[in-house]
Parts: C-alpha cells; structure tokens; sequence
C-alpha cells in the first residue's frame, strides 16, 4: 500500500529536486538492483550534473494524459479498441525534423484509418516517438575492419559514426534527447490537434503518394468512401468534435534508467509518481529481468506499462512480471506486446495466452511482428521480410481467436519514407534493392507503401 503525507513539500534526492506531496514510495529502489544495457559513462560527475539539470525541466507529458491512455488501454483490454503503436527503431537527433515528424505522423494517421474504417474499430494511436532514442544491443562493442569500438547504443548515449570519438557516450546527449522530444512532441500535438488531423483531411495526407503506389490507390477508394460518409451524417446534423482532432500519444523503451528516472515527478493531483518523459514506456526483452532494475523502476512509476516478451519466455514468467508490475490488476496498466517470430507464434503463444487468461490477469495483448522477424540479407543488410510480418500477424490473430481473447493491437517499426529497409510489399523491394535507401541505424523499417499494406491486412483479419 501506498501512504502519502499530504503536505506539499520539495525534497532533494542524489541532487535532484521533486515538488508536490511527499509521498513515501521509494523511487530509487532499481539503483540497488543490476541494470542491464546501461552505458558505461566515463565522467561520472559530467552525468550527475545532467541528471541534477533535468531534474529541473519542464514535463513533457501530464499526468493526467497518462491517465487517460490507461483508460483507452483498458478498453482494449476489455476487447473494444485496438493500438496502433509504432515508428522508428531508433529517433535520431537530425531526424527530428518538421518534415520527417509530419510523414511518420501522416502514415500513422492513414494506417489509423483503415483500421477505423475497414476493421470498425476505435484505434488507440501511440507512437514510438518523442524519446525513442535509446537501444539495447545484442553486444557491447562492435568490430568493423579489426577495430573494435564500443556499440552504437542510440543518440541518447553516443554517436552512430564508427570513430572512437562518436562511440564515446556523452551525458550531453541525454540532455539533448529530452530536448528532441520536446521539439518532436510539440510537432506532434501542433498536427494532431490544429487541423491537419481532421477526417477532412484524409485525401490530403495521400495526396503525394496516390498516383505512385497500389496501397496509395486502395487507400484512395477508401478515402472516397469516407468523404461520402462524412458528407452522410454532416446532411443529417452530425459533426462530433472526434472527426477534428486526434488524441495521439508518445511512448518509448525505457531503457536509460538515469534519463528515466530523472523525468519521473510526483503528480500534484495525486501525490503518485509519473514517468513524464512519455505516456506509455515499455521494458524490452533484453531487460525485463524480474530481479532487475528496469521492472523495479518500472513497479513505481503510473504510467501505462508495456513489456516485450520473446518466444523463450515461460507462462511462469509472464505471471510474475504481472504480479510485480500489476499487482491491483488494473485494467490499462500492462501491454504485454509479444514479439515471436512468424515461425513460432503458433506454438509459444497459445500456452501464454491461456495461462495469464485462467489467471484472471487483465492485460492488453499487442503485437510486435516486427523483432522476431529480422535476418541478415547476402549484402550485410540487416532485414525484415513483410511476408513473415504479415504472417506472425495473422498467426497473433489465429491464436487469440481459438482462445477467445482479444487481439488487442500491433506495435510496429516503420517512417513515413519511401526507404529500402524491408523487401516484400507493393512496389516489391527485393533483397538487391536494400542499398538504394537504406537510412534506419538499427533495425530495418516498413516504408510507408508497406504500414498501409499491414494495415490493410489488419484490418481484413480484424473483421474476419
Ligand atoms: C525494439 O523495440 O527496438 C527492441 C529492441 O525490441 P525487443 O526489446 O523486443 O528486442
Ligand atoms: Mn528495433
């Protein structure tokens, strides 16, 4: 249980200042536990420094608007809504440009759309943006040519360029990153909430992509189809204030755990912690010890949880990072976003599903068809086959309907670009191609002709 002295008071914390009720939660219990993926900073105190300045910064997200998400999170738990949760692997700095923003914001909106109109669904929009800049890797350091340097680990730790000087992780960029995800957040709301979000404005985001592609032109009739229902029930009297904006959210992995905790205040309203760096984060797969700092930090903070789980991971498993994380079984509080491979979701599953379901645990099943599927093409590329995505998707759908639960969502990694990183699709990448555009600086991503084709695809199975 959670006791709060309801006095307003500022206390001080390793240096860092906290308004609001004091409360007598503990936040700073992951410190006493292993934390896999940390960088290994070289100036300790450079990064006490950082962590002490922003401490002071401003939220980026509200409390209240975690809240909220919790509430669309546990309609989908209830099986009336649907996520749609994506964007790149890894936000870089210099990709946090109006340009970029605004196309990954328009695919995401067009995917929304077909799953709204063509799978009659609500759809909970979250991006993987606004923070995603820290990675987990596979090893520590990377060796190209006989020289080892340390991994590229996100442009919140240190440079993707191959020099000693680049790989340098520099407290600096945690710094920086809050301040990209302010900038790419304001963007975020600027376009979600002036206008360029109306439904009137679904032929608008197409406008540079119909003639080019199959998915513009299906997305095109069905733009059609939509106008003509607007113009329905706008002839009836009809103009609810949803078909003007949109309620967008932001969500990364929250993966550095000083970054993260540095962001997390007590909401005045409340006296509860928050992770103000995003509204929803999520514990990776390489992360989700039980008896590691990222779920412990994780246990603390309000927010809207998710949580990767591999094709290794046991039923035991999955029910002791339920009880840890969501021990009151609130509905909207854990996402539990499988991630199998299109080979193995048929068989690992089933016994998840079924155990947490005769559990009694309420949880949000999402779909991540993207990280079980990598594999490295003859060139060297790094790779995903939308054929295998499209599978593990539809075998994510099959398993839930057997069981009778509720396929909840997919949480995807795509750019509103026209880039070369995945083959498959419309305009049929093949594995030659992968050199003409590939731009990503970690995993390979849907380009924006392939997230309407999923989508497209989700949407039929959705409604089958
Ligand atoms: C990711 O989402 O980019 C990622 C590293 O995923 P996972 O933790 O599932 O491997
Ligand atoms: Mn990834």
């Amino acid at each position: 249980m959670i006791s709060i002295r309801g006095r307003v008071a500022v206390r001080m914390e390793r240096g860092a200042i906290r308004y609001g009720p004091v409360s007598t939660i503990d936040l700073d219990t992951w410190r006493h536990l292993p934390a896999a993926q940390q960088p290994d900073w070289p100036d300790r105190a450079e990064l006490d420094r950082v962590v002490r300045e922003l401490a002071t910064m401003p939220p980026l997200v509200f409390a209240g608007e975690c809240d909220q998400l919790k509430e669309r999170l546990a309609a989908v738990t209830r099986g009336e809504a649907f996520v749609l949760q994506g964007g790149d692997c890894a936000e870089t700095f210099s990709g946090a440009t109006a340009d970029n923003v605004r196309n990954k914001l328009k695919t995401l909106l067009q995917m929304a759309i077909v799953l709204t109109y063509a799978g009659r669904v609500p759809v909970v929009k979250i991006g993987r943006m606004a923070g995603q800049f820290a990675k987990p890797r596979s090893k520590p350091v990377e060796v190209r040519d006989g020289v080892e340097l340390p991994a590229y680990r996100g442009d919140m730790v240190n440079g993707f360029d191959f020099t000693a000087e680049a790989r340098r992780p520099d407290p600096a960029r945690l710094l920086r990153a809050y301040h990209c995800s302010a900038a790419t957040l304001n963007l975020a709301r600027a376009f979600t909430k002036g206008g360029y979000a109306d439904l009137r404005q679904v032929h608008a985001w197409n406008q540079d992509f119909v003639a080019e592609s199959p998915a513009g032109q299906r997305y095109e009739r069905l733009a059609r189809e939509i106008d003509q229902a607007l113009a329905f029930i706008k002839a009836c009297g009809g103009d609810p204030s949803e078909f003007h904006t949109v309620e967008f959210y932001s969500s990364h992995e929250a993966l550095i755990l000083e970054y993260e905790s540095a962001l997390t205040r007590i909401d005045s309203r409340t006296g509860l912690p928050y992770d103000v760096s995003a509204h929803m984060v999520w514990i990776g797969e390489r992360t989700r010890q039980l008896d590691g700092a990222h779920v412990e930090f994780a246990s603390k903070i309000r927010n809207p949880i998710g949580v990767k789980l591999g094709p290794t991971t046991t039923p035991e498993e999955a029910l002791a990072l339920i009880e840890k994380l969501n021990p009151e079984n609130e509905p909207g509080r854990l996402t539990l976003i499988t991630r199998m491979g299109a080979k193995k979701i048929r068989d690992v599953l089933p016994p998840l599903v079924e155990k947490v379901t005769a559990n009694g645990a309420a949880v949000a099943w999402v779909c991540d068809p993207m990280h079980g599927n990598t594999f490295e093409a003859p060139s060297g590329h790094k790779t995903r086959r939308l054929d295998d995505i499209l599978d593990e998707v539809a075998g994510f759908f099959e398993v839930h309907h057997a069981l009778g639960t509720h396929p909840g969502g997919i949480h995807i990694e795509f750019t509103g670009d026209d880039v070369t990183e995945c083959v498959g699709g419309g305009h049929e990448i093949v594995e030659e191609d992968l050199a003409l555009r590939y731009e990503t600086t970690c995993d390979p991503r849907l380009n924006r002709s392939q997230s309407l084709d999923l989508a497209f695809r989700v949407a039929e199975l959705y409604r089958a």
